[in-house]
């Protein structure tokens, strides 16, 4: 494996660098570190957490006063899609912090995975040209 220093190959061809502007070897440190990011996620989950505040069929309730209706919840529904289906359930409240961070993991993987993908692309790339 050939690792010029990009200074190095800027002087010689525009060719021997790619666009981002990484040396292959730079790109090789890139996945390795996002390797162990990936290795580092903790528990995940594919969706999104929203809010919901209802109505019940209680008469009189507060929810349906005519002067400042106070609806029920905050309710916490886990939405996503998996393999083509959908899914959606209610979190109770102690359980909707944990599913935050499991949310956010499963976004994190996704970006890591991205950007590792357009780097192994990057990094033929670069070899094909350093080949040249
Ligand atoms: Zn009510």
């Amino acid at each position: 494996m050939v690792c010029f220093p990009l200074i190095f190959l800027l002087t010689i061809a525009d060719s021997h660098y790619i666009a981002i502007g990484m040396t292959t070897l730079q790109i090789q440190r890139r996945i390795a570190q996002l390797q162990q990011q990936l290795l580092a996620l903790g528990r995940l989950h594919p969706g999104s957490i929203s809010e919901q505040y209802n109505i019940c069929g209680t008469p009189g309730c507060h929810c349906k006063a005519p002067k400042n209706p106070r609806k029920h919840g905050p309710y916490y529904q886990l939405s996503y899609t998996w393999r083509g289906k959908s899914s959606s359930r209610f979190l109770r409240a102690e359980q909707v912090e944990t599913m935050r961070e499991k949310v956010a993991n499963y976004k994190r993987l996704r970006e890591l995975v991205q950007e590792w993908v357009e780097l192994a692309v990057a990094l033929e790339r670069a070899e094909r040209e350093q080949a040249k």
